[in-house]
């Protein structure tokens, strides 16, 4: 029997012709976000990479070229300072040029201007590129915790202690000049078809362990790490060790070549960023402790960053727990996957939608 179901098309309304702000967003969702915005006072924002992707900076993972042949772990972990300093300086001497070459976005003048417009509000950014500073967050020192450290700020590499902070000098040394790094990596030649992987199984075992920890099995879904996921791993008792099939690839820079700490006058000078294997600032994670047990939070933003591992998904998690609100900015849907029905999520360019959605004085 022929059923009397009517075969008629439906007539859909054209999503292009649903209303949205200029930088396509929903303006229903903007305005909310806005109203909660202005009636808030502690507002945390957990930041990644995404930030800085405007200013034409790569996310570590992201970055290739010269390195794409280096395991991570070799470039940036103390065991892989250990067994040759010259390549990890290599590769951070890049790191420092190419943040010395970009410059601030909209999207970090945008943050610098809510903190001007409401102390209570506090960064905890991933990034060590120094941009955040540059467009002058670090003015208000309460308002910028630097999970990862800083490419400008050198440390002893052994004990002494001695910082030197906000050093751009480019080279540091001779060893280290753009034309050096070049020539030393292009020769540093893999055979054929022996390419070694970016990053060991190991660590990105560590990696899903440790998310898994965090979020718990039922909310934790696979995604690719990057290398500042791993760098709480012994926070959690993971042993890290340099993978068994390390290439050997050697830039064979001799220590006294390198930067040389003044304090001590025994050890090496290295970036002062959190390596694999490494524990997040102890200073700074106090700060942040403190920062989730004093009062309620009234709004978290996370820009840049997955929601899927750590430390975004943690912080936004304690957040949410002291009573924010979320608002999710990323290019990616798949790294909002964890946002709830009640939060806001704006999906694009954090330097386009940023500028819009925290311009307090377009406030009706
Ligand atoms: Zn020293």
């Amino acid at each position: 029997m022929p059923t009397h179901q009517s075969r008629q098309r439906q007539c859909k309304p054209a999503k292009m012709s649903q209303q949205t702000t200029p930088s396509g967003l929903d303006p229903v969702q903007v305005s909310s976000f806005r109203t909660h915005l202005s009636q808030s006072t502690r507002i945390v924002t957990i930041i990644g990479a995404g930030l800085s992707a405007s200013s034409g900076l790569p996310t570590f993972r992201d970055i290739n070229g010269l390195w794409c042949n280096h395991d991570v772990f070799l470039i940036a972990s103390p065991a892989g300072f250990r067994r040759d300093p010259g390549l990890v300086w290599q590769f951070y001497s890049e790191r420092r040029r190419a943040a010395l070459r970009a410059g601030p976005n909209p999207a970090h003048y945008a943050l610098v201007n809510l903190a001007k417009a409401k102390p209570g509000f506090v960064a905890l950014s991933q990034n060590v590129d120094g941009l955040l500073q540059r467009a002058g967050l670090d003015e208000n020192p309460k308002q910028l915790k630097l999970l990862h450290g800083n490419l400008f700020d050198l440390a002893c590499a052994g004990n002494c202690g001695y910082v030197d902070y906000d050093n751009f000098v480019d080279p540091l040394c001779e060893v280290l000049s753009e034309g050096r790094v070049r020539a030393s990596v292009m020769g540093a030649d893999v055979a054929e078809g022996e390419k070694p992987p970016k990053a060991s199984a190991l660590l990105f075992e560590g990696i899903a362990k440790k998310n898994k920890k965090i979020l718990g099995e039922e909310k934790f879904a696979e995604a690719a790490p990057t290398a500042r996921d791993a760098a709480p791993l012994t926070e959690l008792g993971q042993e890290v060790r340099v993978p068994e099939a390390a290439p050997e690839l050697y830039s064979g820079i001799e220590k006294a070549e390198l930067p040389q700490c003044p304090g001590c006058g025994e050890n090496l000078l290295r970036p002062r960023v959190v390596w694999f294997g490494e524990a997040l600032p102890e200073d700074v994670m106090e700060d942040v402790d403190a920062l989730f047990k004093e009062e309620k939070v009234d709004l978290a933003i996370v820009v840049g960053t997955s929601s899927q591992v750590w430390p975004a998904a943690g912080f936004c998690e304690e957040a949410r727990g002291r009573g924010a609100k979320v608002a999710w900015v990323n290019m990616s849907e798949k790294d909002c996957k964890n946002a709830k029905k009640e939060d806001w999520v704006f999906l694009g360019d954090a330097a386009v939608i940023l500028p819009e959605i925290l311009n307090l004085e377009g406030q009706e």
